[in-house]
């Protein structure tokens, strides 16, 4: 099969097997890239089916069974997933939500009938493992399409990067052989009304399927609601309103001059390479707004992907550079003037008014400002008695509060709060050579007053 240009390097084979000649459909497994446009594997998977003449089905298994399950991060994913099930019918191809206990089992099961199996590309432990585990004991061919970033991970770098300035550079070399629109293939065989034989939940409403699930209920829904068009007018809106002053006011958590895109991109509800292509479109300044954004979205999120696919202790203090463990260590046993319990972090009940509210923030609406979520993280560390405890205390709450946590943006956000991809400082008690962060230094950049005010009338 001849792998055009946009697949070129973002499909990789998972094992050796052979097609399955009496397999009667073409699996997708939309295990990340929950959208019906600018999907690689969708397209990818549709031309499979259309080399081979057969009906190719998009597969959603919902389970209450995952570790970070609750209703905050379910209604998001829901309301996003039952999006791109319309759309991708509208295109004449079935997809199926199926409520199951285990993942694993229900892919096997399905392939039993299946000639091939399309799945995403993931960049953490669990679903690399299932992947992995999946790959071997399927009796098909697994291919893993890589489609939420701009460069896949292998070909930006083949080695855990320390630094954003080298990685920028190797980045920006590879961005115009990258940077290409994928079109919608049209399927030849329309699947949408076959029968698959799977009991599908029929319900299309995301609060209803909610109630069939036993996850976490006592976590407020989030004001963002999630799905495609939610997430295109984000990005509509930021490009009208907010991009021409992005560099500027980005920081001030008081004011709103970020995309809010982070939870969609987590979801894979919008791909970063069309964000990146509209962007360029329509806004005609290349200007440093322009630069500055295109530094987070793709510098910085890109880099957290290698980072979480080359070390393996990502989520854990021990996952931290060499030198920011060897000076936290030397400061384990300096006095803390305060210290905190996870139950009083969660609650927002800490002596710091700016803390306390960038927690509300976070509790009420799951989404914490960039700026507040780095104050955030440092201050965990300064009142928690050791770093390996801040350490989970921050992924915990990342994890079960941000609708864009358990992303590798937040593994390496809170690594880089205890020195990843950043260098040492000026020595001092507690944190060592890793980088301070003041209340101080909060009121003289920003009007902090405003923003504990904006998050009191949330
Ligand atoms: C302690 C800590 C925890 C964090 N936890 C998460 C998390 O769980 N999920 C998450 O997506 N981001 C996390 N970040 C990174 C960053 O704060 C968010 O991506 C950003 O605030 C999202 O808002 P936005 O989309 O409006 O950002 P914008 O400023 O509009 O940025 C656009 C996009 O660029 C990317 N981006 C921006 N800043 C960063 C960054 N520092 N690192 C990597 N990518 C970035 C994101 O994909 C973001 O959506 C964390 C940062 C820190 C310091």
């Amino acid at each position: 099969m001849e792998i055009k240009k946009e697949f070129e390097n973002r499909i990789k084979v998972l094992n050796n097997k052979s097609f399955n000649n009496n397999g009667k459909y073409i699996v997708y497994w939309m295990n990340h890239s929950h959208r019906a446009y600018f999907n690689h594997s969708l397209e990818f998977a549709i031309e499979l089916a259309n080399i081979y003449q057969k009906p190719l089905l998009v597969y959603f298994p919902i389970t209450d069974k995952y570790r970070f399950s609750n209703v905050r991060y379910y209604k998001f994913m829901l309301d996003g997933i039952l999006e791109a099930k319309k759309s991708i019918e509208e295109r004449g191809i079935k997809f199926i939500l199926e409520k199951v206990d285990d993942i694993k089992q229900k892919i096997l099961e399905i392939s039993k009938s299946s000639f091939a199996l399309i799945l995403d590309k993931a960049y953490l432990r669990y679903y690399r493992n299932l992947h992995k585990k999946i790959a071997d004991e399927i009796d098909i061919p697994v291919f893993e399409v890589e489609s939420d970033v701009c460069i896949p991970v292998k070909i930006a770098s083949d080695k855990q990067e320390f630094y954003a300035f080298n990685f920028r550079k190797k980045i920006y070399n590879l961005l115009d052989r990258f940077l290409i629109p994928i079109e919608p293939r049209i399927p030849k065989i329309l699947s949408v009304n076959l029968d698959f034989g799977i009991k599908e939940l029929t319900i299309n409403n995301s609060l209803e399927i909610l109630n069939t699930l036993n996850i976490d209920k006592n976590i407020s829904i989030s004001p963002f609601v999630g799905g495609y068009s939610n997430a295109k007018k984000y990005l509509e809106d930021f490009i009208n309103k907010k991009l021409y002053k992005y560099k500027e006011l980005r920081s001030h958590p008081e004011l709103d001059y970020q995309s809010n895109l982070s939870p969609y991109l987590h979801f894979g509800q919008i791909s970063p390479i069309e964000i990146v292509l509209e962007i360029l479109s329509k806004y005609k300044q290349r200007d440093d707004n322009l630069e500055s954004f295109l530094n987070e979205l793709i510098v910085w999120r890109e880099l957290a992907r290698n980072f979480c696919y080359y070390n393996p202790s990502y989520n854990q203090y021990e996952g931290i550079p060499e030198w920011a463990k060897q000076t936290l260590e030397e400061h384990k046993k300096d006095k803390r003037e305060y210290i905190y319990t996870l139950e009083e972090f969660e609650k927002a009940k800490t002596h710091d008014e700016y803390w306390n509210s960038a927690q509300l923030e976070l509790l009420k609406t799951g989404k914490m400002h960039n700026y507040m979520r780095m104050y955030w993280c440092k201050k965990i560390i300064e009142w928690t008695k050791d770093p390996k405890e801040a350490f989970d205390i921050a992924c915990y709450l990342n994890d079960k509060y941000e609708v864009d946590g358990r992303d590798p943006n937040g593994y390496a956000g809170i690594s880089w709060c205890f020195g990843t991809h950043d260098r040492p400082w000026k020595e001092r008690k507690i944190f060592g050579k890793i980088r301070y962060m003041s209340s101080s230094g909060l009121e003289s950049k920003f009007d902090m007053k405003k923003y504990v005010e904006k998050v009191r009338n949330l």
